[in-house]
């Protein structure tokens, strides 16, 4: 028999009547002969009414006790759902998170699912019943109760699709899908009929809310096809699979953060450790990490810039100043009003000119960029806060995101399959410990780059664009990309190309350095890229910082880095990448699959 789990978000069951319409629709599926499980999440606002209470009696409540509180949200709508079933002529029982038995570690408010027991869920179901299970919350090895972290319901849904080998995860919300970006922030957004695991993970954590990030992590190492749908109509949604709406589109979507924050720190000693360093007195606060880009200068000496949620700024400055102390770095600065916009793609992969498409079209709309870091199939780029807006819709129509790509492969809800089975997953499950745990996939070593560094570049538009309006004219092929703030207000901006590009390109940056008031240029006709890519490198924030502390134990410097929510790029010395990649097999043994 198939199995369907149903998700319902706040909206979707904010009041009675909403629940009983969501029961509706959990009835419908029962009766078409599907084994049914309901995930839901706390009513309308009410896990945000909680932690103000909260804060109404403290301002920094104990975690055990918020999620304590935040957990009966869920419990509610649990309940009221099971009862609207009842009404409706139907077997229903509701289920904490602590019933099912949804195991996980012991950080509260943002706890991470260990194990989860399939056997009271398969026993209600085996009697008829449509199973109720409270979103976002499990229980510790000591029985405390835990959250997931805000939005960790969808997270609950996909697990439990996942170990119930389910045959599609429908997420019940308040939009009728995925749109290329955040409808309520662009009303010309276009709803997709499909985007791939890769492409949603990448916009979810950089803030498309749509989808919690960690449930597609799940729905990726499980293969469980996810159906994102509107709880107010039947239409057809998005199906969040393996492959992507258009294999031939360089960007499916672009999404916005608003409230970041930027730190860069000045004039580090460019030697082994010093990313290490700055970053583990951060990590050591458990402040998670953004983008995170660094670059060296023409006297040897780095910047690394960052960014941090707004609200995480205190004490990274904090943390900051310790390390450049400790360095002998120049100093710091910052900047609390920016935000993030990012384009998104598996097809950017394969095709050149996409970032100099992006960055033309932000210079003809006066946009700055503060900071620029890519990877294979995103780019994003730090802009400030008052030109957020105009940024996300000059590169949303850049990309002629409104317009259906033609090539666009339409989703039909009817032929949803799994590509592996619940057994497989199970088998997956005893094999992963714990089954958030990060997985690496690959460690790769590229020796085929040459780094392109300019310096001083003035804090003004267009000048990326500049540059990669003539590297692109000229053929060549741009890699990674990665722009931050320097001294005096100034940017570097470095790029890897083959090496083969290398004199013609260093010939190409001179002269333009030269017309455009631009520092000096800096390059190495070598650079060895490392990639380490897998699932959960951005969620599990531990991956760069590894990644560097292995680097600098094995004396290597880092030269560049960029990092996205599937891999963690690494630029170092061109003679020691058969050594990097060395110690970082070391480093991550114990993660590869
Ligand atoms: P729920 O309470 O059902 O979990 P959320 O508020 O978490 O709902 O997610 C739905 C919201 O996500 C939408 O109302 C929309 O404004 C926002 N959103 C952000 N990015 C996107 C996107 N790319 N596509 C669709 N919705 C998006
Ligand atoms: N109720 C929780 C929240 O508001 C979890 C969720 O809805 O996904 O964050
Ligand atoms: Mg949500």
């Amino acid at each position: 028999m198939t199995l369907i789990v149903q998700k319902f978000g706040g909206t979707s069951v904010a009041d009675t009547k909403k629940i009983l319409a969501a029961a509706r629709k959990a009835v419908r599926a029962r009766q078409d002969g599907n084994q049914v499980v309901v995930v839901v999440s706390a009513m309308g606002h009410n896990t945000d009414h909680l932690i103000e209470l909260a804060h109404e009696i403290a301002d920094e409540p104990p975690a055990r006790e918020m999620d304590m509180l935040l957990s009966t949200g869920e419990q509610v709508s649990g309940a009221l759902m099971a009862m609207a079933i009842h009404s409706l002529g139907h077997e229903a029982i509701s289920l904490t998170g602590a019933q099912i038995g949804i195991r996980t570690d012991s950080t509260h408010t943002k706890a991470r699912i260990k194990s989860i027991s399939t056997d009271r869920m398969r026993r209600a179901l085996d009697q008829g019943r449509i199973v109720i299970a409270a979103g976002f919350q499990g229980i510790d090895e000591e029985f405390n109760i835990t959250t997931l972290g805000r939005g960790g319901s969808d997270t609950t849904a996909v697990a439990l699709a996942a170990v119930l080998g389910a045959d599609v995860c429908e997420i019940y919300t308040d939009v009728d899908g995925v749109y290329t970006t955040d409808p309520r922030i662009l009303p010309e957004a276009r709803h997709m009929a499909r985007i791939s695991y890769d492409e949603m993970l990448e916009l979810a954590s950089l803030g498309a809310a749509v989808m919690h990030n960690r449930s597609i992590e799940f729905a990726k190492k499980f293969s469980v096809p996810i159906h994102v749908r509107s709880s107010f109509s039947d239409t057809v949604g998005t199906l969040i699979a393996t492959e992507p709406e258009a294999p031939d589109h360089p960007v499916a979507g672009a999404a916005l953060v608003k409230s970041e924050a930027r730190v860069t720190v000045l004039g580090v000693p460019d030697r082994p450790g010093t990313s290490y360093a700055v970053f583990s007195k951060i990590a050591a606060q458990l402040i998670p990490i953004d983008m995170i880009v660094q670059n060296v200068g023409a006297d040897g000496r780095a910047d690394i810039s960052f960014t941090v949620d707004k609200a995480d700024l205190a004490k990274t400055l904090a943390a900051v100043a310790e390390a450049v102390q400790q360095l002998g770095a120049e100093g710091f600065t910052h900047d609390e009003n920016v935000s993030k916009v990012s384009v998104v793609g598996l097809g950017m992969a394969r095709q050149t000119g996409v970032a100099r498409r992006m960055f033309r079209a932000l210079s003809m709309a006066g946009v700055n960029l503060q900071m620029i870091s890519t990877s294979e199939i995103k780019i994003s780029v730090l802009v400030s806060g008052a030109e957020a807006q105009t940024a996300l819709r000059t590169v949303h129509q850049a990309f002629h995101l409104e317009q259906a790509p033609a090539s666009a492969v339409a989703f039909d809800p009817r032929q949803i399959a799994r590509t592996r089975d619940g057994e497989d997953a199970l088998a997956i499950v005893s094999r992963l410990q714990q089954m958030e745990d990060l997985t690496i996939d690959d460690i790769e070593l590229d020796e085929t780059q040459a780094r392109l560094s300019i310096n001083g570049v003035p804090d003004r538009p267009g000048i990326a664009a500049a540059v990669f309006d003539e590297i692109s004219q000229a053929g060549i092929f741009v890699d990674m990309i990665v722009q931050s703030i320097g001294r005096e207000g100034r940017a570097n901006l470095s790029f890897t190309i083959p090496q083969s590009h290398y004199a013609q390109g260093l010939k190409l940056l001179d002269d333009l350095a030269q017309r455009m008031d631009c520092g000096p240029i800096t390059s190495s006709p070598k650079i060895a890229k490392l990639s380490v890519s897998g699932i959960g490198m951005r969620s599990h924030a531990g991956v760069a910082i590894r990644t560097f502390e292995c680097l600098a134990q094995a004396g290597i410097n880092v030269e560049m880095i960029n990092t996205s929510e599937v891999r963690v790029n690494v630029g170092v010395d061109g003679q020691r990448g058969p050594d990097a990649l060395a110690s970082l097999q070391r480093a991550f043994a114990e993660n590869q699959r």
